[in-house]
């Protein structure tokens, strides 16, 4: 398992030499702004990986509209589900697999909302719909659609996938939003949905304490996700693609934390 960092394709055309400077052979890039995915733009980012020896494993593709991240206001706000932005965002998030393809990248990940719980919720199925549509776009682009965890349960994600039915879909697991979200164990959900894993963000956090707002990220080691538990069990699924460190900050502080936190991994897995 190589190790990675998430960065933003918004940080500057010195993103891919700063991801390198940190150590790291792998990133995933996110975008949340349609309009800077070009071709122009891709091109550049295309030639600074190659410059710097990084392999991009995915674009992270965000779409236009207010995300709100909680539980009141986060499953009529957050991805595909809320029916009022959702062709909208779909056509935001083929574009963003234009972009992937453009750039070279073998797959997109976003999140696509609070699916529902219950099957016979008037929304899965156009849920479902919707995200098939999505995902033979990408096809399509001979790319992968990759679903990051967080909003629904580990059940609902393998049950979305099975009945979306096509064969180019996976899970970018981040352990923390499993426990930010209080949607599972992020180890034990492995055993739900752990062959379709294709990326792993490495992220901390805590379980939520009340019932509007999620639990806390943390730096990585000192939240609630038992790393050495989880990259075992990945390990015994044969995961092997990256470990990308995702700390949601900015600053200084965040970089200190990167680099903590690829010094926490790299002891963990030497001790494997
Ligand atoms: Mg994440």
């Amino acid at each position: 398992m190589q190790l990675g960092v998430f960065v933003s394709l918004e940080d500057g055309p010195r993103v891919m030499a700063h991801v390198r400077e940190l150590g790291f052979a792998t990133c995933q890039v996110g975008c949340w702004n349609t309009a800077r995915m070009t071709q122009e733009a891709a091109r550049e980012l295309r030639q600074s990986a190659d410059a710097a020896g990084v392999e991009i494993t995915t674009l992270w593709a965000g779409a236009p509209g207010a995300y709100v991240w909680n539980f009141i206001d986060g499953p009529r706000s957050i991805g595909l589900v809320p029916p009022g932005t959702r062709t909208q965002r779909l056509e935001a998030l083929k574009h963003g697999s234009d972009f992937a393809c453009w750039v070279g990248l073998p797959s997109i990940t976003t999140h696509v909302g609070f699916i529902p719980e219950n099957p016979d919720d008037a929304q899965y199925a156009p849920v479902v719909a919707v995200l098939r549509d999505l995902a033979a776009h990408c096809q399509t682009n001979g790319q992968q659609f990759w679903f990051e965890t967080g909003q629904e349960t580990p059940i609902t994600l393998l049950r979305t996938i099975q009945d979306i039915g096509l064969d180019n879909l996976g899970i970018n697991l981040d352990p923390a939003n499993l426990l930010l979200y209080g949607k599972g164990n992020p180890v034990d959900a492995l055993d739900v949905f752990g062959p379709y894993v294709r990326g792993v963000h490495a992220k901390d956090g805590e379980y939520p304490t009340n019932g509007r707002e999620l639990g806390q990220e943390k730096p990585l080691g000192q939240g609630r996700v038992n790393f050495p538990a989880l990259l075992a069990r990945l390990r015994t699924l044969g995961y092997a693609g990256a470990l990308t460190i995702e700390r949601e900050i900015s600053g200084d502080q965040q970089i200190a934390d990167i680099q903590a936190g690829k010094a926490f991994l790299e002891r963990l897995l030497a001790e494997a």
